[in-house]
């Protein structure tokens, strides 16, 4: 810079050997050190927001994980002897399992919907089917289901639509 220039912030004439210039502008050194400020806290929000972002990655994977384990399980214990049934539903878990995962908003209601109807499904069959003693197992499978409802809302937001300039985002973070 030749000669004075005046501070984008403040105005005043800053001498260049004082000036600290930057894409947007002059400033004066106290100008400067309040914008450095600034700066600071935007990247700590950043940071942040993106740390945000990680750990609900970090725990979409495991709602996944978790729903293949529990209703691989299950499929296996109701229908493993059944081909008609095991055969479509079995790409039908793998493929919510990997949905979630990769925080896929279609896997975040599927999941739902999967989780409460299994819950209804057991519940309703084994109350009509099995004498009490036998509830144990139904029962433990409807207590993981409503379990599995309660954690998906707890990380709705891993599959909330991208919000317009918003950090992060599910779609943008999710994929293999
Ligand atoms: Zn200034």
């Amino acid at each position: 810079m030749f000669g004075t220039a005046p501070c984008v912030e403040c105005g005043k004439n800053v001498e260049p050997a004082q000036a600290i210039i930057r894409e947007d502008g002059v400033r004066c050194p106290a100008c400067n050190l309040r914008q450095e400020v600034r700066d600071d806290q935007a990247r700590a929000v950043q940071g942040e927001a993106e740390a945000f972002e990680l750990s609900l990655s970090r725990r979409a994977k495991r709602m996944g994980r978790a729903h293949a384990i529990i209703w691989g399980s299950v499929l296996i214990m109701y229908c493993g002897k059944n081909p008609v049934w095991f055969a479509p539903l079995a790409p039908v878990v793998l493929a919510l399992a990997f949905g979630l995962a990769w925080r896929k908003r279609w896997a975040y209601f599927a999941a739902l919907a999967l989780d409460g109807a299994t819950a209804l499904a057991i519940a309703g069959w084994s109350v009509v089917t099995l004498p009490f003693a036998g509830l144990w197992l139904p029962g433990m499978v409807v207590g993981v289901a409503v379990l599995f409802i309660v954690l998906l809302w707890s990380i709705r937001g891993a599959y909330r639509l991208v919000a317009p300039g918003g950090v992060g985002g599910g779609a943008r973070l999710s994929g293999p």
